[in-house]
């Protein structure tokens, strides 16, 4: 049965990196809602508008808009063998449609909960870097890009993300207490949740991460 992967987890506990490692490992896409939203930011139009106004204040956007979007991406057919989700679902509401997506299309969900200390979290947000042009995730201190803030694949100037700086952080720390700890909560209850240790090196969460992936996976 085709896998819906779901990575759990805080701001900054390194969800985007690890969904982009188990892409390139098990050749899965990568829906990530804050990339799409990050782009559809960038549109001069009254949508794009607020959107950048919610993802600079670090809340989340409406579910309508997420359902919107979740619906269109995972009806794609490179979604047909399965897809990697980081950032969705935050809110109760979104599960219940995740669900819903996943039954009616025969798919099968593993949700991974990534789980790192809040301190270590703050200190990650405000060293991350991100290139604006094909994403790629760096942290100033663990894993610097080779030159001097310039994207090791493509060579674009690095920048911040316009929601990693403190008063965005708090708030989007807060917002995940708030909305989304009671999705991992959701599932728990429904025995679906592996829970991972994310407070290691990249490498050391990536291989558990692919552990639980082969044994859902049946190989
Ligand atoms: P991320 O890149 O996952 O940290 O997401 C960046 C921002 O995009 C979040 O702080 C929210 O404002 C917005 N966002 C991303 N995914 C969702 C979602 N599933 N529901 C609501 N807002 C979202």
């Amino acid at each position: 049965m085709a896998k819906v992967i779901v990575l759990m987890g805080a701001p900054g506990a390194g969800k985007g990196t690890q969904a982009q490692l188990i892409s390139r490992r098990f050749g899965w896409p990568q829906i990530s809602t804050g990339d799409i939203l990050r782009e559809m930011a960038e549109q001069d139009t009254p949508l794009g508008r607020h959107i950048k106004g919610v993802l600079a204040s670090g809340r989340l956007v409406s579910d309508e808009i997420l359902a919107d979007i979740i619906q269109e991406r995972t009806q794609r057919d490179d979604c047909r063998g399965g897809y990697i989700l980081d950032g969705f679902p935050r809110t109760i509401h979104q599960a219940e449609l995740l669900d819903r997506l996943v039954r009616e299309r025969g798919h099968e969900l593993v949700v991974i909960n990534i789980a790192v200390a809040r301190q270590a979290l703050v200190a990650r947000l405000a060293a991350r870097r991100i290139c604006p042009r094909c994403g790629a995730v760096y942290n100033m201190h663990s894993r610097p890009p080779r030159e001097d803030e310039l994207c090791d694949r493509c060579g674009t100037p690095l920048r911040r993300r316009a929601d990693d700086h403190p008063d965005a952080i708090q708030k989007r720390l807060e917002v995940y207490q708030k909305e989304t700890a009671p999705v991992i909560e959701y599932y728990r209850q429904q025995k679906k949740v592996a829970e991972i240790d994310g407070g290691r090196s990249m490498d050391e969460v990536f291989e558990d991460l692919v552990r639980v992936i082969e044994e859902k996976n049946g190989r």
